[in-house]
């Protein structure tokens, strides 16, 4: 058994079984039978029971919502919009699946052949999330791929399996059986079991770029369909001409928002010279007046981070900043009375592209802040990340917005209004983050298979055919 800890009192708030292999073949073949009818389920009919999923995830909020509260640690407000965010892609799916086109093509001989263009599910989909949206990321997946047509296998982190578990038991057992299951365990044993079995067809996998090469390791020898959602370096960048009031509580929200633990979370932030100083201390007396606690409580604004190996990081990588210069304006260590993996909220300037902080995912509480001379030198520093997942601008000059949209090396852009989604748009990076694109039409291509049939409608032999 796998214990589940709650990050801010640590306390063992629940236990789930370290599957593997044997359990792992067991679903397949369960998922496989599934496969065989779900796939000839009318759209319509799939839709409808999508739509029930989604009505019955709003109607379990509130269970969701506390257990998600401790195993995972996010404020009340922010795992209450988790789950509407769950909710969502799953009326959307429907609705896109419910409306999907294959296409007609002309054909070489008009009077007697037809060309067509299927789109198809595919079969079995591993679906592996992570921790820090468990139940957000995992909708994304499961939605799109069920309202395709494909079976489902999802595998929660093993850092917080109790919400999912909860949500799939709840929201989908009016689905026939098999469609979607769930197994539990370590990336190790399960996941790695789910990659490198024959039988799923697809992987659809959100965490590190670590996991993400494991997998693509397994996987891609065997020409499965990966879907790879991995880490990033996010930068927000101030323009000249942005209002330095606004920048800061747009900084502070998508730098802070789950304790910095969000793909997109702002890891760097790039300022004009001439707004530095007053940026600094606007950010420092914003983010210093954060409140830290246990996401379930009254009040809170930032709950801890996952783990200890998780604040070990975000140790690590204001030690290093420090060691080589930079300076802590706010926070920059534990916060004392608090007994769960807490860090303090933390601004820190004079740093510089030398630093694990400004070039590496830290995944935590920490805004390194540092000028530009222009903007041209600020989106080459944008650009000079492996990663490519997001970038925000803040500015309302069109000359700038246009220039930095289309410059930034990553799948998703914001001006002014960071870390917002949408769902009839892709979410997704570029370069090591991965190529995949979730939500929007994308994120439903991506779990459906594309057949070309060309379709002699006669049977007449052709005169091309031996013999010449
Ligand atoms: P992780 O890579 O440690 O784990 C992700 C999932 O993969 C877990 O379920 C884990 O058990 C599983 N896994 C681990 N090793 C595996 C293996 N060898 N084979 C199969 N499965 C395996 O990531 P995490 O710590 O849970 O999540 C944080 C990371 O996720 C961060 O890097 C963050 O940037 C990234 N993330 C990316 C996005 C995005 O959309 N791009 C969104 C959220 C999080």
């Amino acid at each position: 058994m796998i214990e589940v800890r709650d990050p801010a009192t640590l306390e063992v708030v629940g236990s789930v079984p370290a599957q593997g292999a044997a359990e792992v073949d067991a679903a397949v073949a369960a998922s496989r039978a599934a496969f065989q009818d779900w796939r000839w389920v009318s759209a319509n009919e799939r839709a409808d029971l999508l739509h029930e999923a989604a009505g019955r995830t709003a109607a379990a909020a509130d269970d969701l919502v506390g257990l998600l509260g401790r195993e995972q640690g996010k404020p009340r407000s922010e795992q209450e919009e988790e789950i509407e965010w769950t909710a969502t892609p799953l009326r959307y799916y429907a609705e896109l699946a419910r409306n999907g086109r294959g296409r007609v093509l002309p054909s070489g001989e008009p009077r007697s052949q037809l060309n067509l263009v299927l789109k198809q599910p595919l079969g079995v989909v591993a679906a592996i999330a992570p921790w820090n949206y468990p139940l957000l990321l995992a909708s994304w997946k499961v939605a799109p791929a069920l309202a395709a047509g494909n079976t489902v296998i999802l595998k929660p982190s093993e850092l917080t399996p109790l919400a999912t578990i909860e949500w799939v038991r709840r929201c989908f057992d009016h689905l026939p059986e098999g469609v979607l299951q769930v197994v539990t365990g370590y990336g190790a044993q399960a996941g790695d079991a789910l990659v490198r079995h024959p039988g799923v067809r697809m992987v659809a996998m959100t965490g590190s770029v670590a996991t993400g090469q494991a997998i693509a390791s397994v996987a891609a020898p065997m020409m499965k369909r990966l879907h790879l959602e991995l880490g990033g370096k996010d930068a927000f960048v101030v323009a000249p001409d942005a209002d330095p009031a606004a920048a800061v509580e747009a900084l502070a929200y998508a730098g802070m928002l789950n304790a910095g633990q969000v793909c997109t979370s702002a890891e760097r932030a790039y300022v004009p010279a001439a707004l530095h100083d007053e940026i600094v201390d606007r950010l420092a007396a914003t983010v210093g007046g954060l409140r830290l606690g246990h996401g379930l409580a009254e009040g809170t604004d930032l709950g801890p981070l996952i783990n200890a190996p998780g604040r070990d990081k975000v140790e690590r990588h204001v030690a290093d900043a420090v060691a080589r210069g930079a300076r802590v304006v706010t926070g920059g260590r534990r916060p004392e009375g608090l007994p769960g993996w807490f860090y303090e909220p933390t601004v820190l300037v004079g740093v510089d592209h030398d630093m694990a902080i400004m070039t590496e995912e830290t995944f935590g509480p920490t805004i390194p802040v540092m000028p530009y001379r222009d903007i041209g030198e600020a989106i080459d520093w944008v650009n000079a990340s492996p990663y490519g997942l997001g970038a925000t601008l803040r500015s309302t000059d069109p000359a700038t917005i246009k220039r930095f949209y289309e410059e930034v090396e990553v799948g998703t852009v914001w001006i002014n209004d960071p870390l917002t989604d949408n769902y009839a748009g892709p979410f997704g990076g570029t370069k090591m983050t991965g190529g995949a694109r979730e939500l929007g039409e994308e994120g439903l291509d991506a779990f459906l298979d594309t057949k070309h049939v060309h379709w002699d409608l006669s049977d007449r032999p052709k005169d091309w055919w031996y013999p010449y």
